[in-house]
């Protein structure tokens, strides 16, 4: 008990040392991939962090689970149609932030149906992203965050499925087709950055003041993700609900110590839990 105790301890230790060691937003000219369930979550979590990113020469790539064909209660509304606005939308919020759209990347799932999907299947195909981009950082859902536990389906599925192709990547031996038959070769992923993570998991934040407009109007770019075009879909925003949204997005963001911040759980190495 006490050893298990004294292990904890210390794997709290390096877990604060190595996000401590991570200065995410200071990135420079590296490769990142941020692995989003829906064509929202990555606004939602990261747009800040991701447009101080972009200002610093990343090279950012977006790769998104699902379409998002489900998010309407437009009853008007056709899976079809609603991906193909969905699509349209993501490209609006990255371009807002400095992320141009052929960074963009649809892994096509159907909204809700992850889960659905061959985990195997799954884990192998993110697992050959990142040995094809060999990125410096993932950044991908909180597979350990209560939030994610009581979360949607893609939330979930997202969340484990990135994780376990971060560790499948590293080890010549899963997949080993793709190191026979495409050439990658294994990489081991050198900084995870966890998003939606709960307050006692979060352990590294980023200040986004400077950026808090620019995440703002990414997240209104989701035209039809808010009210009213959620109930009747219209690709413009109505001057009343578009102030309202704002107020309440403005009231809503993530504060600490007087700033506008996004939370992380950063880890490398050891801090794998
Ligand atoms: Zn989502």
């Amino acid at each position: 008990m006490r050893i298990q105790t004294i292990a904890a301890a210390l794997l709290v230790f390096v877990g604060i040392a190595s996000a401590q060691r991570v200065a995410l937003e200071k990135t420079e000219n590296k490769t990142i991939l941020l692995f989003t369930p829906h064509p929202d979550d990555d606004t939602f979590c990261c747009a800040g962090t991701l447009a101080l990113l972009a200002k610093r020469h990343n090279n950012i790539h977006i790769f998104i689970y699902t379409n998002d064909d489900k998010g309407s209660y437009d009853p008007d509304m056709t899976s079809e149609r609603l991906a193909r606005i969905r699509n349209g939308e993501e490209e609006e919020a990255c371009r807002l932030i400095g992320i141009p759209k052929q960074n963009i990347h649809w892994l096509q799932f159907h909204d809700g149906m992850l889960e659905y999907a061959s985990p195997k299947d799954l884990v192998e195909e993110v697992t050959k992203i990142i040995r094809t981009y060999r990125p410096d950082i993932v950044m991908a859902p909180d597979p350990g965050s209560e939030y994610v536990r009581w979360h949607k389906t893609d939330h979930r599925m997202a969340a484990n499925n990135t994780i376990d192709a971060v560790r499948a990547a590293e080890w010549h031996l899963y997949f080993p087709n793709q190191r026979l038959h495409d050439g990658l070769q294994p990489w081991k992923v050198p900084v995870e950055a966890y998003y939606y993570v709960t307050p006692q998991d979060a352990n590294y934040w980023v200040n986004i003041d400077e950026v808090a407009d620019a995440k703002l109007a990414a997240a209104l770019a989701h035209v039809s993700q808010w009210e009213p075009s959620i109930n009747k879909y219209r690709p413009d925003w109505d001057p009343k609900a578009l102030e309202a949204t704002k107020q309440e997005l403005r009231t809503k963001a993530s504060k600490k110590d007087g700033h506008n911040v996004e939370a992380f759980r950063i880890a490398s190495e050891l801090n794998q839990q």
